[in-house]
């Protein structure tokens, strides 16, 4: 699948197009520039000899070869989709996503580069003749004609005058779409409605053979087991499907000892990949056992948690618990494929989905504090039954974007810290106290509500500490009550076993406790 980028001149896309290709490993093909090469003259000298009418049919042909080659973000002239046919093809060939600026900004950026668009009234430094009839108009005249063109893309991204990296971020939100590279090989993370039924395909283009197991668990290999494996079977992979009991006290390893016959039954072999349908169980279990069997086969994984889709599916962790301590059992091992379907989210239990938004909390702590103003949007969970599903979530449009943005803090963690040397002990934040709280309770506080309260407490830690600024914890604790998460641990908890098991936790070094303390929205210590 191509990206195409669009909008009206000057909006960016050659700039974007540079940086996300490079952040996806993807060619960037500047459609343009493809253009003067092959005309072998500028745009504006094109125009001037054979007119718009002639310029639109070699913007046609450059497209239609582009889009013949192998996948690649294409940066598009502002143009270039006007001819329906062009359009249509640009839609069955991948993504198009628009750029959306004012006036003042664009006319601000096009006479930075004076002479080059010749359907605008700049400055003109290389004239070859003057503009023809219905040419050299101002930005607004053009804004303005093509305003419902422009507005007929359903994914835009606004532009202003923001650091192109920002615009950038936003784009690969809007896109629902991550390149993860620093451990093993590069990995791809798609989010988006109704990804499930496009497993197959994406399988294939792994190129992992014809066979694989499909594990979940009880409640998510019912829901969509079958949904998984259609698309797999439909491209001829035969397909079993390996169900293991929900909820924490299945993370074991006793389950990944289980998981082992069924690949050996299913004939898994060292270049076939396994797949993890559920929420963060099912993932660090089956992520673990394709690290342990044979030594190593690949794995892809479904997430269909909240939590799963921001935190646990990515990053590569995987493990089972002992009765001493959570995740003490484990190995790097990342996934080849991240598919995160939120369709799925809209039979999650509400409590389940408030666990995910513990996290989505923390990524907005830890580095992107504007994540926050979207919450209200999940002020429904807060007095929602919590053992009901979140059925309102069904089609809704910015869920996809909203999981995409809360990823995308994990995501620029662990590609700078994959292995937890520095950095990304941060994404720990309320985990240290948050798993004393599941530990002590046998795990009837769910991770995600550990992780709230651990939060809480451990930022009047720091303000305690003096390292946070006065007020976090109480801040921290209204966002939390806000969505219906705890914030303090349940009456009658045994502190004594907390501390016990915080002692044990992994994040241990050189015999002591470590925290990731909260010092203000957008910043966390570590230590
Ligand atoms: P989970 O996997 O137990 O799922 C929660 C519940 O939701 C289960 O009952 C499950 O069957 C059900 N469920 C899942 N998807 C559903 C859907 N779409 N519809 C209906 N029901 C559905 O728990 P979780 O909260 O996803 O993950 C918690 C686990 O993740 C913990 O073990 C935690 O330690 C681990 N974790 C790992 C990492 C990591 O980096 N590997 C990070 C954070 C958390």
């Amino acid at each position: 699948m191509h990206l195409f980028l669009y909008g009206p001149p000057g909006s960016g896309k050659s700039t974007i197009g540079h940086i996300l290709a490079s952040r996806l490993g993807l060619p960037f093909v500047d459609l343009d520039a493809v253009i003067v090469a092959s005309a072998k003259q500028t745009i504006r000298g094109i125009f001037a000899c054979e007119g718009e009418t002639g310029f639109r049919a070699r913007e046609s042909a450059a497209l239609a070869s582009a889009i013949a080659d192998p996948p690649s973000v294409i940066g598009l002239g502002g143009g270039a989709l006007l001819k329906p046919e062009n359009r249509a093809q640009a839609e069955s060939a991948g993504e198009i996503l628009c750029f959306d600026a004012d006036a003042a900004t664009l006319e601000g950026r096009v006479a930075r580069a004076p002479g080059v668009r010749p359907l605008l009234s700049t400055p003109v430094s290389d004239c070859v003749q003057p503009p023809q009839a219905g040419q050299g108009k101002p930005i607004s005249q053009l804004l303005a004609e093509r305003a419902a063109h422009y507005a007929s893309f359903p994914r835009r991204v606004k532009v202003s005058d923001r650091p192109p990296e920002e615009t950038a971020d936003d784009t690969q939100a809007a896109l629902g779409l991550y390149r993860v590279s620093g451990m093993g090989s590069a990995y791809t993370v798609c989010v988006g409605d109704g990804l499930l039924d496009t497993l197959g395909a994406r399988f294939r283009e792994l190129g992992c053979g014809d066979r694989t197991v499909i594990v979940g668990d009880s409640h998510t290999l019912p829901l969509y087991g079958e949904r998984a494996a259609a698309s797999l079977r439909a491209l001829g992979v035969t397909v079993s499907l390996a169900e293991i009991p929900a909820g924490e006290a299945t993370k074991t390893i006793a389950t990944v000892a289980s998981l082992w016959p069924a690949f050996l039954k299913a004939g898994i072999e060292r270049g076939h990949a396994v797949i993890a349908l559920g929420g963060g169980v099912v993932g660090d279990l089956t992520g673990f056992a394709a690290a342990t069997w044979l030594r190593g086969v690949r794995w892809v994984g479904l997430p269909t948690t909240l939590l799963a889709m921001v935190d646990s599916g990515l990053g590569g962790k995987t493990g089972a618990d002992l009765p001493e301590g959570k995740n003490l059992v484990g190995a790097f091992h990342p996934p080849s494929l991240v598919l995160a379907d939120t369709a799925t989210l809209a039979t999650l239990p509400v409590r389940e989905l408030r666990c995910g938004l513990a996290e989505a909390v923390k990524h907005a702590v830890i580095g992107d504090p504007g994540l926050l103003d979207t919450l209200p949007r999940f002020a429904f969970c807060k007095n929602s039954d919590a053992a009901a599903p979140c059925a309102s979530l069904s089609g809704a449009a910015w869920l996809a974007p909203f999981v995409a943005r809360a990823m995308a803090v994990k995501v620029r963690v662990i590609q700078q810290d994959p292995f937890e040397k520095g950095l990304r002990a941060a994404l720990n934040l309320g985990h240290t106290i948050g798993h004393g709280i599941e530990k002590a309770t046998r795990f009837s506080v769910r991770h995600g509500e550990a992780v709230a309260i651990g939060t809480v407490l451990e930022a009047r830690l720091a303000e305690e500490l003096g390292l946070a600024q006065p007020g976090l914890a109480a801040q921290l604790a209204g966002l939390f009550s806000g969505l219906g998460l705890p914030v303090a641990p349940p009456p009658g908890i045994d502190l004594a076993e907390v501390l016990a098991a915080m002692t044990l936790d992994k994040k241990k070094a050189d015999g002591k406790v470590r925290f990731a303390l909260p010092v203000r929205l957008g910043e966390v210590r570590t230590g």
